[in-house]
């Protein structure tokens, strides 16, 4: 068992397979990303895999891919595989933009994939192309209901921004109510690749958008997610993702490894160290070593205000998976 230095047990590994992205989302990507780590430098499948399977053993029960984008990376059922053979009770999931899951989402749930998440920011044609910066609507929708038809559970995330999709709050809760998919309004977490005249929206201005259409209780937190739940009139939940505060941090139980090989203890914490180098050489222990060691140095807190007075990240979400 994997266990920090804060009594938190850590068993949830988050891999982003590729920094690279279809889309270029405002609050996310440039259009010309600062730097790509040259694609020679990337981890291959079955790199990935031999840490995989060190984590595993160690005591990690739930693994979510990310990126990046990644369906964009070949071969992705496989990689699951992979991973659902080595462990079946493995708790697999994915977040994804869903523009390639159209057609993708069966072979993706043969291969033992449980659970997605999906980015869905605007039900709006012109706008989801404003913020995507690509025509993406049709492609997403069909992808996530293709998911849903194949039976893998599905969860939307949105990230509520001023005057650009603030109007579609309730739109797209009732999108995601009406076919049962839980939806998170996620906190826009300020940072230098992003567009710089973003305006996030808080969670009281979410709440009281909601709160007059519906009545809702608070649920507070469930389990290890850092969503704040909340269950309307209906029996439907939905849910906060506050990144401006830390009070999530205490059930932390996740860390993240980069496509190049950083193991990252926290969303909110650069420093990282690398197993690259070792399961290039198949070093098991040395890699199972290096994980101990980031699970020992888990930050207490997320360090979201360190940054500087305007608390605009270097962070770059689509490198740690987001
Ligand atoms: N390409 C996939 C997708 O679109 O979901 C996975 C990668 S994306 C970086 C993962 C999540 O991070 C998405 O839900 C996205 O909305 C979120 N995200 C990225 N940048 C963010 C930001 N600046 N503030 C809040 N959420 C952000």
């Amino acid at each position: 068992m994997l266990v920090d230095s804060y009594n938190r047990v850590v068993d949830y590994l988050r891999i982003s397979v590729t920094e690279r992205c279809n889309f270029r989302c405002q609050y996310c990507m440039p259009e010309k990303p600062f730097s790509w780590v040259p694609k020679e430098n990337l981890l291959s499948f079955e790199e990935l895999f031999l840490f995989v399977k060190v984590a595993i053993d160690e005591g990690v029960k739930k693994i979510r891919i990310t990126g990046g984008e990644p369906l964009l990376r070949e071969d992705l059922d496989k990689f699951i595989k992979m991973i659902y053979d080595y462990e079946p009770q493995i708790d697999l999931a994915m977040t994804t933009n869903a523009f390639l899951l159209k057609g993708a989402a069966q072979k993706l749930k043969d291969a033992g994939l449980k659970r997605i998440n999906v980015s869905i920011d605007s039900l709006i044609p012109e706008v989801a192309e404003k913020i995507a910066k690509k025509n993406v609507l049709k492609q997403v929708l069909a992808g996530v209901e293709e998911a849903i038809a194949v039976g893998l559970k599905v969860k939307a995330n949105m990230v509520p921004m001023k005057g650009l999709n603030d109007n579609e709050i309730m739109d797209i809760y009732e999108w995601c109510k009406a076919r049962n998919i839980s939806v998170r309004f996620i906190e826009y977490m300020e940072n230098v690749h992003a567009e710089v005249d973003i305006q996030g929206m808080q969670s009281e201005e979410l709440l009281s958008i909601i709160g007059s259409r519906l009545d809702f209780e608070d649920e507070g937190f469930d389990g290890h997610s850092p969503s704040h739940y909340y269950c309307d009139e209906d029996g439907y939940r939905f849910g906060i993702i506050e990144p401006h505060k830390d009070d999530f941090c205490t059930k932390c139980n996740r860390i993240r490894l980069t496509a190049e090989g950083n193991l990252i203890p926290c969303l909110y914490f650069d420093e990282a160290m690398s197993i690259h180098e070792a399961v290039k050489r198949g070093d098991i222990q040395t890699a199972a070593n290096v994980l101990k060691e980031v699970v020992r140095t888990k930050p207490e807190k997320n360090r979201w205000g360190d940054d500087d007075q305007q608390e605009r990240s270097q962070r770059a979400f689509y490198e740690t998976g987001g």
